[in-house]
């Protein structure tokens, strides 16, 4: 034993070792002597318990670089989605256009004019970069981005409805992930709920009843990840804001995903877009940059002009506004807006997009690579995908998938592995199999699979 431990090399002499210095390009060399430190520690703890046999100063070099090869030095990062899911919220929901990563870094990584008029040489508005673009894409009066979408609708609720009622619909009363449930909002915006009509029907005879003086707010809000089917009924927006107007009442929308573009086009269902909700009249529609739009994570509020300037005046806003890094990613989302083939270009849409046979053709090159490793069979299976992001939930996308079995290793062993990768994949455990959607994997994610796959 007494050996054994003698064997182990002086941490001075590990990281002289050019095998060891070659990870200086990722990581700090703090970084790498924790590593090396707690990998001794380890080494002396198995010497200790007579489960290390044999120790040399190669073994324990082996035995430091795998440590380094399997560690991440950062805690966000890339992953392969194989669950065909395209915005899952798990996994970072919308991926970002390369027009707008070469925004970002043209923006950030120098100064800006985030807030100021360079005509004038005054101190300008952070607000204005979107707010023209933004009214011009939906037609909205006047616009403002806050941090996410739930932040919209707290703010646009305290604004006009502190310590006064907001009436929704019990069909409307949604929870969606991450703990976003719509009578908690309202509560911590201060205003009062008043719930009417049924889960299943609601009338616009339950909200004419439920109006009283202290009324401020209609609120409509989408399901977003659920659908009530059958015998089935909501008031539709343009009776809704009819009455409001007769009322003097203020009417809000929550989109949530909040397409600005006909997804029936993109081989999804038609939903009411930005533009259908504030042509009905609704006086202020909220919806999230990093759903349908495609874009970072934000909250979008557009409405009329004297309501969205009531907005802006407030402490809250200030609280909630954005940074320069999502004003750029914004702008440059938007901006995509501008022309139907630059849509197409939007990761997210061309993910929606592809063709039944350009997937099946990516499968089977998968498919092929896999079946050359050892012990692996790889065969495509028709599936399909969801949109995610709590849209459009009675929606399955047909697509193919690459089904992987080991002679060695159970489906749920085989995940695991792929999970704890330098670089995690992520497929789809199910029914006894394990499987990769082919339509949310990246041009680069095949060859980290395939390596992957071989390490198994
Ligand atoms: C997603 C969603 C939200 C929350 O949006 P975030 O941008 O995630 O804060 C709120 N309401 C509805 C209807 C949604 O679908």
């Amino acid at each position: 034993m007494k050996e054994l431990f003698r064997a182990i090399p002086q941490v001075t002499k590990i990281i002289e070792d050019d095998r060891v210095r070659q990870y200086l390009s990722c990581f700090y060399m703090s970084e790498i002597k924790d590593i090396i430190d707690s990998c001794l520690t380890k080494m002396r703890k198995d010497i200790s318990n007579n489960s290390i046999k044999k120790l040399d100063y190669e073994i324990c070099l082996r035995n430091i670089l795998d440590q380094l090869d399997s560690e991440n030095p950062y805690s966000l990062r890339k992953v392969v989605n194989g669950t065909g899911t395209v915005l899952h919220t798990n996994l970072g929901r919308a991926l970002l256009s390369k027009n707008v990563l070469k925004n970002i870094e043209n923006v950030c990584s120098g100064y800006s004019n985030l807030e100021y008029e360079s005509a004038t040489g005054n101190r300008g508005s952070r607000h204005s970069h979107l707010e023209n673009l933004i009214c011009k894409i939906t037609g909205a009066e006047s616009a403002l981005v806050v941090n996410n979408n739930a932040a919209a609708i707290l703010l646009a609720i305290n604004v006009f409805s502190k310590d006064k009622e907001v009436i929704i619909s019990r069909g409307e009363l949604i929870e969606i992930g991450g703990s976003f449930r719509i009578p908690n909002i309202i509560e911590t915006s201060g205003a009062i709920l008043k719930e009417v009509g049924t889960t299943n029907r609601t009338h616009l005879q339950d909200y004419e009843n439920a109006t009283n003086e202290n009324t401020r707010i209609y609120l409509k809000v989408h399901p977003s990840n659920y659908r009530i089917q059958g015998f089935s009924k909501e008031v539709e927006r343009e009776q809704l804001v009819k009455l409001a107007k007769e009322k003097n009442i203020l009417t809000i929308e929550d989109l949530g995903s909040g397409a600005l573009v006909d997804l029936s086009k993109f081989n999804l269902v038609k939903e009411a877009t930005v533009m259908d909700s504030l042509n009905s009249g609704m006086d202020i529609v909220t919806f999230s940059g990093d759903k349908l739009l495609g874009g970072p994570q934000a909250g979008i509020i557009v409405g009329k002009k004297e309501l969205i300037s009531k907005i802006k005046d407030t402490q809250l806003a200030r609280a909630f506004r954005v940074g320069k890094l999502t004003i750029a990613a914004l702008e440059a989302t938007f901006r995509d807006y501008l022309d139907t083939n630059s849509i197409n270009e939007l990761p997210v849409y061309k993910m929606f997009n592809y063709q039944l046979s350009e997937l099946k053709e990516k499968a089977q090159n998968l498919a092929e690579k896999l079946n050359a490793i050892d012990g692996i069979e790889a065969k495509i299976i028709e599936i399909s995908s969801t949109p995610g992001g709590g849209s459009l939930p009675n929606v399955k996308i047909p697509s193919y998938g690459v089904a992987v079995e080991s002679n060695k290793f159970s489906e749920s062993e085989m995940s695991e592995f792929l999970r704890n990768g330098k670089i995690s994949i992520i497929g789809i455990n199910k029914n006894m199999n394990y499987y990769l959607d082919v339509r949310t994997l990246l041009e680069e994610d095949y060859q980290v699979v395939i390596d992957r796959m071989k390490e198994l």
